[in-house]
């Protein structure tokens, strides 16, 4: 058995053919940067995500680098950041010279903890610093609990920057991933929910100013006039191959997401009676970008797996607060426990939406084997 961590051959081999036609359709027309395919896949975002705004970029990096730009934050501002997760969600506040600010997560969902976020706030104003912005992760592939996120904000002049690179196309109370916050963001990385081959991310919001500066940023700070800059800007844009790659693959998504979804419950009803296996709360979907546990003796089992020859990823080893380069920076006073004590017990298993239910059966036998 060659089983795989994520397996992206199976899409391939799938959808080669309009693969193949929407590569040569670009190298027909040439246009290869900002050409027709980036306009039409960003309506294409729109119409599924239901959001007003959908500007694409480089990659889910510069997606929160925009908005933070658009939005001024610099020196002096504190950003709020939950401690446990991609290191992209705290460089980009720290690049612009303002202070990532670190909070804790809760165990049952892995996402920003409220009363974490409150404490923080405090915190970050006795500290002299600003509360701008805070930025709920969706970590792997669940939304944050944003309308508990606002009750908090709202008495605050604190905005929300959702950071859905591992969420695209999950659901909350009804809503896509895209248009909870004040903004979002998500990366086409190829191995998140959706990808492309290479790099890309997207920005969306409901707020058209917002959506208007973002646009001039990420290109150069342009104005009307081609040659008369209005702003400090970046070079951030989506490549006219990734647009015609991901407008093919978004018509096969909304199957994938399902597919996903039959192998969380297949792996929750295999395995939820002797593991913690990730809990979804009513009204909730997940994207599923990851499938992640919660184990009291991690590191030997994985050592099990790696010996029955199944992938697993520790996703992340390192709150982002114990990391090298970021020791520096303030966190709750309450502290980050949760975060910490994760890093030592998750494991991500398989989880891509054509892992084959018999692959399912073999990789749970192998847990259960490993705790009889
Ligand atoms: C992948 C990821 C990013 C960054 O996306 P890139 O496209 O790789 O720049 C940001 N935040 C989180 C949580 C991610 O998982």
């Amino acid at each position: 058995m060659n089983l795989k961590f994520i397996d992206l051959s199976l899409q391939q081999n799938r959808i080669r053919n309009e693969l193949d036609a929407a590569i040569e359709r670009v190298l027909n027309h040439g246009q290869y940067i900002m050409g027709p395919e980036v306009e039409k896949f960003e309506n294409d975002l729109k119409i599924f995500t239901g959001v007003s705004n959908a500007l694409t970029c480089a990659n889910g990096t510069d997606a929160l680098t925009l908005v933070l730009m658009a939005w001024g934050i610099g020196p002096g501002d504190a950003v709020f950041i939950p401690s446990f997760t991609y290191i992209a969600s705290a460089e980009t506040s720290a690049q612009l010279g303002a202070t990532p600010f670190f909070v804790d997560v809760l165990e049952d969902s892995f996402n920003i903890d409220p009363d974490s976020f409150q404490k923080g706030i405090d915190d970050a104003v006795k500290a002299g610093l600003n509360p701008a912005v805070v930025i709920p992760v969706d970590l792997f592939g669940l939304p944050a609990d944003v309308n508990t996120i606002k009750k908090i904000t709202r008495k605050h002049d604190i905005k929300i920057l959702v950071d859905a690179a591992q969420s695209f196309g999950a659901t909350y109370h009804g809503s896509r991933v895209g248009t909870l916050g004040d903004a979002t963001t998500t990366s086409f990385f190829p191995a998140k929910p959706l990808g492309c081959y290479g790099d890309g991310g997207a920005v969306f919001t409901n707020d058209d100013d917002l959506a208007d500066i973002v646009d001039s940023i990420r290109l150069h700070g342009k104005g009307n006039q081609k040659y008369d800059n209005l702003r400090i800007g970046i070079n951030s844009r989506l490549d006219t191959l990734q647009a015609a790659i991901l407008i093919e693959k978004l018509k096969i998504f909304p199957e994938e997401l399902e597919l996903r979804e039959n192998v969380s419950s297949s792996y929750q009803s295999k395995l939820g009676s002797f593991i913690k296996t990730p809990q979804v709360s009513k009204g909730i979907k997940s994207s599923w970008a990851q499938y992640t546990l919660i184990l009291e003796n991690r590191d030997e089992v994985k050592k099990f797996l790696d010996e029955s020859n199944i992938p697993s990823v520790i996703y992340y080893p390192k709150a982002i607060s114990q990391q090298s380069g970021y020791s520096n920076f303030p966190s709750v006073s309450s502290g980050l426990k949760i975060s910490e004590d994760l890093s030592k017990k998750v494991l991500s298993l398989p989880m891509y939406p054509y892992l084959k239910e018999k692959n399912i059966e073999y990789i749970c036998e192998t847990l259960k084997s490993y705790y009889d």
